[in-house]
């Protein structure tokens, strides 16, 4: 836990771009300290932690989900969740739409881009979401609110390659803007950078940083069970 990297962090970040502290694996006293402090955002990729969280921790937290979420999962995050970064197929925003009608909230979501060239990571190619975009039925789904696109750069010490994903991401929420959300002043968000790269996302034009690492510390997932 490195409360000064996370103040130097905080008052480094231009106007117009929020950090999102990413305390999954982490203890709650670790939150609390950093809500001490001021921080309200935070990130994390299991559901059924991040409910605990919830449930021990202020009730002003603002609590972004980051992680592939599974279906039978969503129940856990929908009565409270801020944000839900990880939207990658029209089924499963049918089911975040159904836990909203549940609950009664909108709950507010980012289509999740695959841009890094490494195999494992989550999201949607455009060719996939432009086809879900043409051919879904948005109107019938009026408990989601998509607000802008979320992705990870690879992970590589390759600056330019970052910088190339990163500007891949920041191109495709023009299009979809352009195309398939203007006028909505609320398509806004673009979740990118992360410890090791994020001052590039933020020149290629990112809105939300999610930064774990460089402010609690290394992760152990050895001790993490889900
Ligand atoms: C863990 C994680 C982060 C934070 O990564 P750090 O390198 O620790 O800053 C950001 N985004 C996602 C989706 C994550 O899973």
């Amino acid at each position: 836990m490195n409360i000064e990297e996370y103040k130097k962090i905080k008052s480094g970040l231009p106007a117009g771009v929020s950090l999102i502290a990413v305390s999954k694996t982490k203890p709650e006293e670790d939150i609390q300290m950093l809500y001490d402090v001021g921080q309200r955002i935070f990130g994390e990729n299991k559901a059924q932690e991040m409910k605990l969280k919830h449930e021990h921790l202020p009730q002003d937290i603002q609590w972004h989900f980051i992680g592939h979420l599974q279906s039978n999962k969503i129940k856990y995050i929908a009565p409270y969740v801020a944000l839900i970064h990880s939207i990658d197929s029209y089924d499963l925003l049918k089911e975040v739409n159904k836990q909203g009608v549940k609950c009664g909230r909108v709950l507010n979501c980012l289509l999740q881009f695959h841009v890094a060239q490494e195999e494992t990571k989550f999201g949607f190619s455009l060719e996939e979401c432009e086809d879900m975009l043409k051919n879904a039925d948005f109107d019938n789904l009026q408990n989601i609110n998509i607000v802008g696109v979320m992705g990870m750069a690879s992970n590589t010490d390759n600056r330019v390659q970052v910088r190339e994903e990163f500007r891949k991401l920041h191109d495709y929420f023009v299009l979809l803007k352009d195309n398939y959300f203007s006028g909505r002043q609320d398509f806004k968000e673009l979740s990118m950078g992360m410890s090791g790269d994020y001052p590039i996302a933020i020149e290629e034009g990112s809105t939300l940083v999610r930064i774990g690492s460089a402010i609690f510390g290394e992760r152990n997932y050895a001790k993490v069970n889900d």
